[in-house]
Formats: C-alpha cells, sequence, structure tokens
C-alpha cells in the first residue's frame, strides 16, 4: 500500500541553542515523505518556487518519493523561520511565515493518486487539506492530519471541516489545548474526538506522544538523546513512520496503532539528531532496528502476573495484598 501526502516543501530558517542555518530543506510534506518512504510507497503533492533547487528536487527522487505531484509554479517558495529558545528546546518561536507560492495552489490530483488508501494531510492550509481529501475517488482506508497554531488562530472554521473528515488527528499538545479551548490535554483530545476522528495523537516534544482513543490512551517518551540538534520537523517525521507504518503492513488494530506511535518517535528521535531531514537521509535498517530495540527495552517493566498483587499496607499498618 502506498501513501499520498499533501503539505508544504520550503525552505527553512532556523537557529536552536546548538545549531543554526538558512534555507534548508524542510516543509511539512518534506519531512513527511522522507519518514514514510523509508516504510511504504509515497506520493507527494505540494507546490514550490523556481527558485527550489534541483538538488532538493532530485534529492526526494533518490529517496523514492514520487513528486509527479509536485507542482514548479511561477514564484518564489515557501518559506518559514524559527528559533528554539535556551532554557526549553520544547518551544520554539515562529518569526517569519511566507506562503508565497502556496497563496495561489490549486492542486489538481493525478487520476493515479485519487485511489490511494492512505492520505495524510499535512500542515498546511486547511482550504488545501479539504481539497485534495474532496478530490479522492473514494473514501481512503485511514486519513490523518495535522495542523498548527497558523492555521488554528486563522483558519478556524475551515480547519473545523477537516478536522471532521478525518480518522487520525496529530497536534502538538498545546494546539490540542488551544483547539479544544480545555486545559486538560485527554479531555481536549476526546472533545476533538467528539468532532469525528477516532483518534488523537499529541505531540509533547522531548515528553513523548501520547495516542488517545474512545476508550484508552497509550503513552509513548521521546527517545532521550544526549544532544537535540535541531528539533524542526520531528512532528511530521513521527507521523511519516506513524503512517508509513501503519500503510506498510495494513494493521489497523490497536496493537498496530500502538507499533506505529513507536516507530514514529524512533523516526522523530532521529530526524532531531541533524539540522534539517539530513539524518533521515543517513538512516539505515540498522540503526532503526537497534533504536527500536532500545526503545522497547525503555519502556519495558514487569507487568503484574494473573491473581499477583503489588503490596499494599492497610491503614492498620498490616500488609493486606501481595508479596511482602
Ligand atoms: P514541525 O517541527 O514538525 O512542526 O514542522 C516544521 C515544518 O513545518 C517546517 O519545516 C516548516 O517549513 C513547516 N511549517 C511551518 N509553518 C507552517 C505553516 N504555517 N504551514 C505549513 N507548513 C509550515
Amino acid at each position: 500500500m502506498s501513501v499520498l501526502v499533501v503539505g508544504s516543501v520550503g525552505y527553512d530558517t532556523v537557529s536552536t541553542p546548538v545549531a543554526s542555518g538558512k534555507d534548508l530543506l524542510g516543509g511539512s510534506a518534506t519531512y513527511f515523505s522522507l519518514s514514510a518512504s523509508r516504510f511504504t510507497e509515497v506520493s507527494l503533492v505540494a507546490v514550490v518556487g523556481k527558485d527550489f533547487r534541483e538538488a532538493h528536487l532530485k534529492l526526494l527522487g533518490d529517496h523514492k518519493v514520487d513528486t509527479s505531484g509536485l507542482e514548479v509554479a511561477e514564484g518564489k517558495t515557501f518559506r518559514w523561520s524559527g528559533r528554539y529558545r535556551h532554557e526549553d528546546v520544547n518551544s520554539r518561536d515562529t518569526l517569519d511565515t511566507q506562503l508565497n507560492v502556496f497563496a495561489g495552489f490549486k492542486p489538481k490530483l493525478r487520476p493515479e493518486h485519487r485511489r490511494k488508501d492512505y492520505l495524510f494531510l499535512a500542515n498546511i492550509d486547511p482550504v488545501l487539506q479539504m481539497e485534495v481529501l474532496g478530490q479522492m475517488e473514494r473514501r481512503p482506508k485511514l486519513v490523518g492530519m495535522d495542523t498548527m497554531n497558523f492555521w488554528i488562530e486563522g483558519k478556524r472554521d475551515a480547519l473545523a471541516k477537516v478536522i471532521g473528515s478525518v480518522d487520525v488527528v496529530f497536534m502538538d499538545e498545546g494546539e490540542v489545548r488551544s483547539y479544544a479551548r480545555e486545559s486538560n490535554l485527554v479531555k481536549a483530545a476526546r472533545a476533538i474526538m467528539g468532532q469525528g476522528p477516532k483518534t488523537v495523537v499529541a505531540k509533547r516534544g522531548e515528553h513523548g506522544v501520547l495516542l488517545v482513543t474512545k476508550d484508552s490512551v497509550f503513552a509513548a517518551p521521546a527517545f532521550p538523546l544526549d544532544t537535540v540538534v535541531d528539533p524542526t520537523g520531528a512532528g511530521d517525521t513521527f507521523a511519516g513512520g506513524f503512517m508509513g507504518y501503519l500503510a506498510s503492513t495494513g494493521n489497523l488494530s490497536h496493537r498496530g496503532f500502538r507499533r506505529a506511535t513507536v516507530l514514529g518517535s524512533v523516526m522523530g528521535s532521529f530526524v532531531v539528531e541533524s539540522l534539517s531531514a539530513d539524518r533521515l537521509l543517513s538512516l539505515d535498517y540498522d540503526a532503526l532496528q537497534s533504536r527500536f530495540r532500545a526503545f522497547t527495552a525503555l519502556t519495558s517493566f514487569e507487568e503484574l502476573k494473573a491473581g499477583e498483587g503489588l503490596p499494599w499496607r492497610g491503614r492498620n499498618g498490616r500488609f493486606e495484598k501481595g508479596t511482602k
């Protein structure tokens, strides 16, 4: 199975406590594609300007991303610039967003793209997200979406329509709270689910992710790293691993979603080790396997066996249950 993604492709100017760079290859759909393409076929729908470098087009092709839906339009490529704070690498300030060619973009899906079973509406104008969803020949098996404050604040109504039409919503925890206007994260996620989606993935930066469904909550930590060079794209890379795994295996069960969450977290832990998507480009199978195993070890603990109890000392000071 393969995934279709619509989102931004652009150039980022980034400054973090340990690194900085200008006009780095970025964009939500770029990170998503480079991550998902390790697990399944990916087709990208986006627009770039005439200034988009040939080398970057080649790079996407070299990583087996289908760029036949990447339009090159008259004008300048999307640009975003952000700065991460020294005291808290989790929080960033957007310094500038220039939509450029995205402002007039009207996606027109190729016939073969309209039949994809997995669709990811990466962070971009919700009007574009809806246009892409509306052009699908049939409802895909799974539709995921991501967004950010820029659209929550600027295009709330259009965003609500998209949210009401998808299966899985990925958002930063602050965005979950701000969109739902509810400070408790689980309640906020459930309020979003009340609008249609069956699953909300709340991304919590260095605190990991929370996967919330109607009757369960699954938590995955972020993989502990010595150095985070550049957190940009971690969320999109997470979503790429998550959707890529589901599309590759077709396992849409509870367990499949949990494994997808861990694989997404593992992919996210790689991308933050370098500026732009560089670490994704050099990633190999052995590194992925070994970090997935290390992640499993990180979160594994002894469960209670049938009939086994925890030690419990009652108010009378006596041990009443379990082992002592
Ligand atoms: P993330 O760190 O996962 O939230 O994603 C960062 C990427 O999102 C950067 O590479 C930006 O180019 C892209 N981006 C930032 N703002 C927007 C926006 N308003 N619409 C679409 N993409 C954006």
